[in-house]
């Protein structure tokens, strides 16, 4: 049933501040409804009230997205660099109030988004404004004469759709369309039904940068209906998707069955953690519990393995313990200063952790620490470490050891995971394992269909050079975890994705070469 909803919700910050925020699709430079009047509910997951009413794209609304966006494509003026710079300042400007409306709409910590997903945001559009006049083609001699040449375009590739999830929406949101608009592409951008306040509120700053209509549009929408509905569509030239592995395999085949467009993935990962016995533990540990607690572990390279080699195991542990304590600050009021947790974004999302962990327990796996959800209002569940698993514990169901089995080492694709546990774990939640060998470790590590990221700590200059070798994954860290820079490439081995984002390498996902060649001798060389 359609329902008529205001066209701008005026949002109040449990500071007291106001922020109007508006609820259409963007789509030309402006804010309209949905043509069905289809909306969704956005949720704060602190408070688990709603937040706000938003208009929902159904395929007739993606179709008049896409045909925005193709006539934008067809005129375009050239570079964006004034505009991408200009919204790079807007943003920076705005940050304040952008850092909050992610802490109200996805839960996290304000101040985690005031002092990482801002900066790194307002950073990266800023890099890849500096993009758009630098990318160009080669000349290439193809006789000794001179007669002939050969020359490349670096032509952009077209109508993109960008389809986001909900866990870092401005900083994914910058990630794709930096890029993208540096290229000269046009974009449709998809953000997460989950959150779709930041990217609308972000729209507004589009059309204040200058920017022609057309040229970024916005419709959030749910996955099956809005998604699908851009990954299938005979008209978009490019699909960028980030997100689960299991909705990365429809998008390629909606994109392979419709008319092959282009896609790059940035998908899940169980992603390594090792802990060799030179390592200085302290330090390790406070990467450690980062790199999984930091956004609840809502992060597609949290550090989700752990392995701990045997010989300093009860040492690690015991810092493991004292830095995971830190991870509850701000649980219950996400908007106090010094708040590192929050809630899971849904209470879906908290419920398949919950799964996750009484399936472990009835396992008989040990809890060190956490392994329940957090009395009180909010979708929290505590960080919690599953300690020393294996695969030959006594288990209480063979269903409940398959899924330990999995869960630990992951193994198998998440379909198969999926079928066994309905879930796939996007949550505060570390596995801890020991070791005792570099190669058994090494074994461990790469035994999983993912490769996202993986990170080790030690302080063997030799054993750092072998092991970073030796890992399969698009990102090693060593002797850190997490961090990225907006010049330096991130992406996927294996199931973990197609494509490289960020850096120089982000470019060549929304460009394609044209070669053109020359003949400079008047008739006479054939
Ligand atoms: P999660 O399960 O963590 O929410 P998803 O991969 O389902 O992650 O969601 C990431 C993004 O993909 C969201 O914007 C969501 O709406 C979108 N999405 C979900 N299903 C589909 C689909 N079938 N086709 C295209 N996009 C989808």
């Amino acid at each position: 049933m359609a329902k008529q909803i205001p066209a701008v919700v005026n949002l109040a910050f449990p500071n007291g501040r106001k922020l109007d925020v508006p609820t259409g699709l963007f789509i030309d430079n402006k804010f309209v409804p949905s043509v069905e009047g289809a909306t969704i509910d956005s949720i704060n997951p602190v408070t688990e009230e709603l937040l706000a009413t938003v208009s929902s794209a159904t395929e007739q609304d993606i179709d008049i997205a896409v045909a925005s966006s193709r006539n934008a494509f067809k005129n375009r003026m050239g570079s964006q660099l004034p505009t991408c710079a200009t919204l790079a300042d807007l943003l920076e400007r705005d940050a304040e109030a952008f850092a909050g409306l992610e802490a109200l709409d996805n839960g996290k910590s304000a101040q985690v988004a005031r002092e990482v997903d801002l900066p790194d945001s307002i950073a990266c559009i800023r890099y890849y404004a500096g993009w758009a006049d630098k990318i160009f083609g080669q000349t290439i001699e193809v006789d000794d004469k001179g007669l002939k040449s050969a020359s490349t375009r670096v032509e952009p590739f077209g109508v993109c759709a960008q389809i986001i999830p909900w866990n870092y929406n401005i900083m994914m949101l910058a990630w794709k369309i930096g890029p993208a608009l540096a290229a000269g592409c046009t974009v449709i951008l998809k953000p997460s039904e989950l959150t779709p306040l930041p990217a609308l509120k972000f729209s507004e700053l589009v059309a204040e940068a200058g920017f022609p209509p057309g040229v970024f549009n916005c419709v959030p929408s749910y996955g099956p209906i809005g998604g699908a509905a851009l990954a299938s569509h005979l008209n978009v030239d490019k699909v960028a998707f980030t997100g689960s592995t299991l909705t990365g395999r429809k998008i390629m085949q909606a994109a392979a069955l419709s008319n092959l467009k282009k896609v790059t993935l940035e998908l899940g990962g169980k992603s390594p953690h090792i802990i060799f016995e030179s390592a200085n533990l302290k330090d390790a540990a406070t990467h450690v519990t980062g790199g999984i607690f930091l956004n609840q572990g809502q992060d597609c390279s949290a550090g989700s393995r752990l392995y701990v080699q045997a010989s300093v195991y009860d040492a690690f542990l015991k810092e493991l313990k004292a830095s995971a304590e830190e991870w509850t600050a701000g649980y219950g009021d996400n908007f106090k200063e010094g708040a590192l947790g929050g809630p899971l974004v849904s209470k879906a999302q908290r419920d398949k952790v919950v799964n996750y962990v009484e399936g472990a327990k009835e396992a008989g796996a040990s809890i060190l620490y956490g392994g329940t959800k957090w009395e009180g209002k909010g979708w929290y569940y505590l960080p919690t470490i599953i300690g020393d698993v294996t695969p030959d514990m006594k288990v209480v169901k063979e269903e409940v050891r398959l899924i330990i089995i999995l869960f630990i080492h992951h193994r198998y694709s998440d379909d198969l995971r999926s079928s066994f546990v309905g879930v796939k774990i996007f949550g505060p939640v570390l596995v801890v394992s020991k070791f005792n060998t570099e190669e058994e470790v090494i074994e461990l590590a790469n035994n999983t269909t993912y490769g996202l990221g993986a990170g080790f700590h030690s302080s063997d200059a030799n054993q750092c050079q072998r092991v970073q070798a030796s890992l399969e994954a698009g990102t090693v860290w060593v002797n850190q975890y997490g961090l990225l820079y907006n010049q330096s490439p991130f992406g996927g081995y294996k199931q973990s994705g197609i494509g490289r984002e960020l850096g120089s390498y982000a470019i060549d996902n929304y460009t394609q070469i044209k070669t053109v060649l020359w003949d400079y001798s008047g008739g006479s060389s054939q």
